[in-house]
């Protein structure tokens, strides 16, 4: 799967359509799995949030950056415009996520959010409200029944959703700050605009100190960041007249 293909919410062709409605927390679901293990087989659209890749960088005691260099495909989202990370499935072993060890996952305590939902997936509104659906597997295999929160509570999703809307919040606002940027700064300068949204959200973290008051703090100095961009681009177009 190409680069362009995929965005922060995965797939950029993916639609949730009528077969695919939201479902209440208290609602039961039920999917058929065989546990061959090939849902973290030939994955291009295991996308990771700065929170899932803190999250696998503490569980490695690793620098995030060394985490996203080591097991992870970086690109630009061509939608979003924003840093989109993910992880990069081994072609020398087929093509299994780099992860896997024999159909367990090495990281299960830190699964990246897209896996710990599986099959289900989840959706942010703008004012955070959050909700839950049913991806089509497609698997035959034993029939697995479950409420939608006690799911959700097997990996610990519902403890870490305050940070997964925030995370998703400052993305929707970020695609607009970088969509009115991109018009006004030179190339060079959206390069290094492209840098300092890296550093923001996924590496200039340490997994040893939580991670949202680092969100936070990350956030305020993008903005400075963003700014003097702006103004050094201004001085420039006005020495220019
Ligand atoms: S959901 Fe499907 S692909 Fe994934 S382990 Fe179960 S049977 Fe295999
Ligand atoms: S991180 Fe774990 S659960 Fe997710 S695809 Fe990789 S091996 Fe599978």
């Amino acid at each position: 799967m190409r680069d362009e293909a995929i965005d922060l919410c995965g797939q950029i062709n993916f639609t949730r359509t009528d077969a695919m409605p939201l479902l209440e927390r208290d609602a039961q679901f039920r999917f058929a799995c065989a546990g061959c293990g090939n849902c973290c087989r030939g994955r291009e659209d295991i996308v990771l949030s700065g929170y899932d890749l803190w999250r696998i960088a503490a569980r490695l005691r690793l620098p995030p950056q060394i985490v996203a260099r080591g097991y992870c495909r970086s690109s630009i989202g061509r939608v979003s415009h924003l840093p989109v990370l993910r992880l990069a499935p081994v072609k020398e072993n087929r093509n299994n996520c780099p992860f896997l060890t024999e159909n367990h996952c090495a990281i299960h305590e830190a699964e990246p959010l897209v896996c710990a939902l599986y099959p289900l997936a989840q959706e942010i509104s703008r004012a955070g409200e959050v909700h839950y659906f049913l991806q089509p597997t497609g698997c035959g295999g034993q029939v697995i029944e479950a409420r939608v929160q006690d799911y959700l509570a097997r990996y610990d999703v519902p403890a870490r959703e305050a940070i997964d809307v925030r995370w998703a919040q400052t993305c929707m606002a970020l695609e607009d700050t970088v969509e009115r940027l991109e018009e006004v700064l030179s190339p060079v300068l959206v390069r290094r605009m492209q840098a300092k949204l890296w550093q923001a959200l996924y590496f200039g973290y340490d997994y040893a100190q939580d991670y949202l008051p680092q969100l936070e703090a990350n956030l305020q100095t993008l903005d400075t960041e963003l700014r003097k961009l702006t103004e050094y681009q201004k001085k420039r177009n006005d020495s220019s007249k």
